[in-house]
Parts: structure tokens; C-alpha cells; sequence
């Protein structure tokens, strides 16, 4: 926990007290290296896909696709840009 200060929640976007962490193992710091969040929002959870090896897109929204896409046997990294609006997944070959 770092000191609160009055800013845009990265999470809802709300001007309102919010605290900084530092994002976690699994993320890559891509532009910004720490999320802003409020307690309404609450701290981010520590998303690890270190040991990640199957990547699979299901598309639940309204037009049901189903499984999109499947990857074995690949290793997964996430970034977050764009303030928080934008998620990329890279698939990399498994080390
Ligand atoms: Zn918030």
C-alpha cells in the first residue's frame, strides 16, 4: 500500500481517492508501470500465467461463437495499454 491520493481510477475511470500497486508477475509493464484503483474497485488480483501452456478465446456475447480459438503447447503473456482499456495476449513459443 502506497499513499492515497485524489486521481482517475485506471478500473472506472471515476476522479475519486485511489492508491497505487505495482502490476504483478505475468503482466508486462507496457507504458506504465503501476494501476491506479479505488476502494470501490479494490486491488487488482495477481494474475500469474507463468505456467500457462493452453490459450483458449470463448466468445459468450450475444453472437455465441463458442470456442474462437485454441493454442496448445504455447506460452502466454498479457499486456495491459492504453490507461487500462486495452488487452493484448501474446502467445510466444513454449521455453
Ligand atoms: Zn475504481
Amino acid at each position: 500500500m502506497g499513499t492515497i491520493e485524489f486521481d482517475k481510477c485506471d478500473f472506472c475511470q471515476e476522479e475519486k481517492p485511489v492508491w497505487r500497486t505495482y502490476l504483478r508477475a505475468g503482466i508486462i509493464k507496457e507504458n506504465f508501470t503501476f494501476v491506479k484503483y479505488c476502494n470501490d474497485c479494490g486491488e487488482p488480483k495477481n494474475l500469474n500465467v507463468d505456467n500457462v501452456t493452453r490459450f483458449e478465446v470463448i466468445d459468450h456475447t450475444f453472437k455465441n461463437k463458442g470456442r474462437v480459438l485454441v493454442e496448445y503447447d504455447v506460452r502466454v503473456e498479457i499486456s495491459i495499454q492504453d490507461e487500462g482499456r486495452t488487452m493484448k495476449v501474446f502467445l510466444t513459443e513454449k521455453q
